[in-house]
């Protein structure tokens, strides 16, 4: 299986993608869920085909990390067998649906899952990379501040609604036409705000798009929860994995415990019916502990590109950045932690680490060379430039 190098796709299980310790194999789970016998296969394919590390990825994925082009065929094989593959690649990439880990046994939530799962499937649409559903069908929506383009959301009186990302309403809709409407706002998209296989939602809105009276509506939508925090839940244990990335003893830890997880975009998982919080290493129990706010890459000895161990300093310096603040540190300018702005995001390079505030890697440094063990004894440094 030849590892695909073209932009405008998202890498998936069947299209890995090229990093620093080999290929990052992405598996979707279907429902937004594993069972306990799929989680353990899991840890057990990360340990045979890979180099033992999984991520959990900010679409609520997961990946298997430093596989080989040569193993690569029987990891797909083992995935297959735990019915975690697509027929296909196109198949996969369209499967990109956000879904809210706090569902109920009997409420629409993993209906409407399976339901938009299978129309993609048969759906042939071209959508472009990074396009994504998201199921946010609680009282109260989760979901609001992670990336997706379509939503399955509920209105303030509880009635089912789906609204384009970036639009302050959104159309009321019976139960059974939810996924129908949701993909008809995809069509419209690809028809109107699609360009060199590339756009979003709220961007094509906000540069001024209309969408067409039969997909516009008046809902507004059910107020944002406030935000998720490891602990014990009604659904189970929330958990932290540190820096998203967990040994595969980790994840065969949590199967051992015979309980499903719900995949989150939060860096978490939820242990499904779980009373107590699971314990296992690199897991985050304490709902504020400042490990939740820090952002590393694998950074050196694991990645080839990195000029710094990224973890090591990410940790040092969690216990000192304020409550509400985020910390991102990168082992090179590439930033495949995260894309996004931090309020501090530290670059390193070959001659120390660059300071950007409120930006991402990609954005002018405030402040360059600074060195590693300077800003673990002074960590004031960090706040210069405010
Ligand atoms: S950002 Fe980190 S993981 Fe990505 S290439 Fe650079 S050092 Fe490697």
């Amino acid at each position: 299986m030849s590892v695909a190098s073209v932009k405008g796709w998202c890498p998936g299980a069947i299209r890995p993608m090229q990093s620093g310790d080999g290929l990052v194999v992405r598996v979707r789970p279907f429902g937004g869920r594993l069972d306990a016998e799929q989680a353990a296969g899991l840890a057990r394919l990360a340990e045979r085909h890979g180099n033992g590390l999984i991520d959990v990825t900010s679409r609520a994925n997961l990946q298997i990390r430093g596989v080989s082009e040569s193993s690569h065929r029987r990891l797909l094989d083992g995935l297959a067998q735990l019915a975690l593959l697509d027929p296909d690649a196109d198949t996969e990439s369209r499967r990109n649906i956000l879904v809210t880990p706090f569902w109920r046994g009997g409420d629409e939530t993993q209906a409407l899952v399976a339901e938009l799962e299978e129309a993609l499937a048969d759906s042939a649409l071209a959508l472009p990379t990074k396009f994504g559903f998201a199921i946010d069908d609680g009282t109260s929506r989760v979901l609001a501040g992670n990336s997706a383009d379509v939503r399955i959301e509920r209105d303030t009186a509880g009635g089912l609604m789906v609204r384009a990302d970036g639009a302050r309403f959104g159309r009321s809709v019976a139960r059974g036409e939810a996924v129908t409407t949701a993909l008809a706002v995809a069509r419209w998209f690809i028809a109107s705000g699609v360009r060199d296989g590339r756009g979003r939602m709220a961007t094509h809105l906000a540069a001024g798009a209309k969408l067409p009276e039969a997909l516009r509506g008046e809902a507004e939508p059910a107020p944002i929860m406030a935000a998720v925090h490891p602990g014990l839940y009604p659904q189970g244990a929330m958990v932290g994995i540190a820096f998203g990335q967990m040994p595969h003893t980790t994840l065969d830890q949590l199967s051992g415990c015979g309980h499903a997880l719900r995949m989150t975009p939060w860096r978490m998982v939820l242990s499904e019916g779980e009373r107590t919080m699971p314990s296992a290493s690199g897991l985050i129990t304490e709902a504020y502990d400042p490990a939740l706010r820090v952002i590393a890459c694998s950074g050196a000895p694991r990645c080839r590109e990195a000029h710094a161990d990224t973890r090591a300093l990410a940790a040092a310096l969690a216990p000192d950045i304020g409550a509400a603040a985020q910390l991102h540190v990168s082992g090179c300018a590439k930033g495949c932690a995260h894309s996004g702005a931090a309020a501090i995001t530290l670059v390193a390079t070959a001659t120390g680490f660059d300071l950007v505030r409120g930006g991402s890697t990609h954005d002018e440094p405030i402040l360059r060379g600074l060195d590693r063990d300077d800003m673990i004894s002074n960590p004031s440094i960090l706040m210069r430039g405010h």
